[in-house]
């Protein structure tokens, strides 16, 4: 066996390279610089912690957050690597400490926060260590032109000249083309060779509803059989993620709210819980995700749109990290699109950031209503590829479109005749033929559209006007207070010069039909299951708390399934299981075995 796969095995525990990994890792062995360009979840740790225990000479990893780094040490420690970091959060005293023993050659790895690495008196500290590679992860912070950049990351750029025996590496999840060379520029001087892989994350499906008035239904159809999962709800508004939580709790959910305004004490709290213990769901505004790595979220929700599609890929990217099946779901309506549309508009930043805003918001409602693959169209503004998945909502139940010149011209109409001032809730009460303060107020009872559209619900309407919004039909004119007026195309519908087909809204049948699943372990095992696995859910718990990591950490659930596929008999059989590598055979084997050897759970 060669060095790469027997280190994979004895420290990881893991018995094949996820894609990518091995190119990267063989690139770094030459010692030659890089910068990778992997999703979220892909592995990229793996890819710079193998070679750095394979070098001769110790690695520096710069990272941007604290939990990030804690977290990552955590589980380098727990694989018995010698790992250490320096931060702010950390006694003086303790930090000392940590530097004499890096000094003296007892720590392999130490993750670092860029402004303490490169303090002069630091630089000149680490030289005469001969550092074999320095790495940046999370690269996208040091450029303009990526999405979240820090002005301590910019000081990295003196590295290559500190240092210009060591390889240095450069890791990240999202950088277009331009940030990309701008990151090999400020690290390599555009040596560095560029590795590039996919966006498309085959464990994730994804489907998105139009949200309803009643939206608690929609997510409770979504969650009702998750109670055993963790998950994340995102939220728009701070008053939704509590009201969100407090209906899932009255559902008998471990459920939290998460948001800015919350006490950080409370944060800190709900943020272990959800790392620590098993199905707990989190509704959450955006403040919550960065620096969260748990691996096995098996869903994401989004209650309210997100900002744009690469927000919208960040956030579904914490679900499935481990490679398991986990689901995604998108519930969004037009109220939504109006408050994001206004939100950037009212923002500080010049009119060409607003123009690209926008851009990016009306892809991710193109998105929303197209009515084909999911994947391909979202894969698709990364300018990839991909079959058609086979398990979006769409594939599997693909949309009807349907013929409906009249309807819209009965919207284009009642927009028309009310002046182009109103928005969709005052259309539709028109069109319904509802005797609102306002429709009586503003005499739009007398006007030739009042009610011709009674026999459809507000909900048809509403949906039927955010669909006619999205193919750019109408549009909504932020300035006049979300005002619906008439596009170039909507004219040529009004005037009877063109048809018009939507695609067919469904709400009132129960959608009940069980989800095709592709075959993969858990299903079916957890089901016949149940009760072993969570008596090695419980088992990880103990231990989890017991040494004050996340669950995870002790196994991931991947583990727990192959311990549930292949029932180990033996401490030998038990190591021999994908996930368990020796270190954590020796600290945690013997719990687990014993409970899949107790006589209870046993098969026969
Ligand atoms: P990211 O690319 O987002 O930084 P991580 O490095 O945090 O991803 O890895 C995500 C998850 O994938 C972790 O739980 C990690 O243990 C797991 N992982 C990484 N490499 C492998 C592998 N070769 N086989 C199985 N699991 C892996
Ligand atoms: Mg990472
Ligand atoms: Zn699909």
């Amino acid at each position: 066996m060669n060095e790469l796969a027997e280190t994979l095995e004895n420290v990881f525990g893991f018995y094949s390279f996820r894609p990518g990994q091995e190119e990267i890792i063989n690139h770094l062995m030459q010692k030659k610089k890089l910068l990778a360009v992997m999703p979220t979840g892909a592995g990229k740790s793996l890819c710079f912690q193998l070679p750095a225990l394979l070098f001769e000479n110790q690695t520096i990893v710069v990272s941007p957050l604290l939990a990030l780094m804690d977290d990552q040490v955590i589980g380098l420690k727990d694989l018995g690597v010698k790992a250490e970091r320096v931060h702010s959060g950390m006694t003086e005293l303790k930090r000392e400490q940590v530097w004499e023993d890096f000094k003296n050659k007892k720590i392999k790895i130490l993750y670092i926060s860029p402004e303490s690495l490169m303090r002069n008196e630091m630089i000149s500290a680490i030289k005469p260590l001969n550092i074999s590679m320095f790495v940046v992860d999370e690269a996208h912070c040091i450029s303009k032109w990526g999405s979240d950049f820090r002005r301590e990351y910019e000081l990295l750029k003196e590295l290559q000249n500190h240092f210009p025996e060591a390889v240095i590496s450069a890791f990240t999840a999202t950088a277009d083309e331009e940030t990309r060379s701008d990151i090999n520029n400020k690290l390599t001087n555009g040596k560095g060779k560029i590795f590039l892989y996919g966006f498309n994350r085959p464990n994730l499906s994804l489907a998105v509803q139009q949200k309803t008035k009643n939206w608690k239904a929609q997510l409770f159809e979504f969650l009702e059989n998750r109670k055993n999962q963790s998950g994340i709800v995102y939220c728009l508004s701070q008053k939704l993620t509590e009201q969100c939580s407090e209906f899932l709790k009255s559902e008998g959910f471990n459920a939290y709210p998460f948001h800015a305004g919350l006490d950080t004490q409370v944060k800190i709290e709900t943020q272990n819980k959800f790392m620590t213990e098993d199905n707990v769901v989190v509704c959450a505004t955006i403040a919550f995700g960065m620096g969260i790595d748990k691996a096995d979220v098996r869903y994401i929700v989004h209650i309210s749109l997100p900002s744009s599609m690469e927000a919208f890929y960040q956030e579904i990217g914490r679900a499935g990290r481990d490679g398991l099946e986990a689901d995604t779901l998108l519930i969004f309506g037009l109220q939504d699109l109006f408050q994001r549309k206004r939100f950037i508009d009212m923002s500080d930043a010049d009119d060409s950031f607003k123009i690209k805003e926008h851009k990016r918001l009306d892809a991710l409602i193109a998105y929303c209503d197209s009515a084909t693959c999911r994947r391909q169209t979202l894969l698709s503004y990364f300018k990839e590829t991909c079959e058609t998945c086979g398990k979006c909502d769409n594939c599997l139940n693909p949309p009807q479109m349907i013929e409906g010149t009249e309807y819209a011209q009965m919207v284009l109409s009642a927009v028309y005749r009310t002046g182009q001032y109103f928005g969709s809730g005052h259309i539709v009460d028109i069109l319904r033929g509802v005797l609102s303060d306002k429709v009586k107020a503003k005499g739009h009872d007398t006007i030739k559209t009042f009610g011709v559209g009674e026999t459809a619900t507000a909900d048809f309407w509403k949906i039927f006007i955010r669909q006619m919004v999205s193919a750019n039909y109408l549009l909504i004119n932020i300035q006049s207070y979300g005002a619906l007026q008439i596009t170039p195309k909507g004219e040529m519908v009004l005037r009877g010069e063109d048809e018009y087909f939507y695609r067919k809204i469904e709400f009132n049948q129960p959608k009940k039909e069980k989800r095709i699943k592709p075959e993969t372990i858990d299903t079916e095992t957890l089901d016949d299951e149940k009760e072993l696995f969570s008596a090695l859910k419980s088992k990880r718990l103990e231990l989890a708390r017991k040494r004050r990591v996340p669950a995870y950490i002790i196994f991931p659930d991947a583990t727990l399934h192959q311990m549930l596929l292949h029932k180990p008999q033996t401490i030998g059989e038990m190591g021999k299981l994908n996930g368990v590598g020796p270190q954590k055979l020796e600290k945690y084997g013997e719990a687990f075995l014993s409970i899949i050897t107790n006589e209870k759970y046993s098969n026969d």
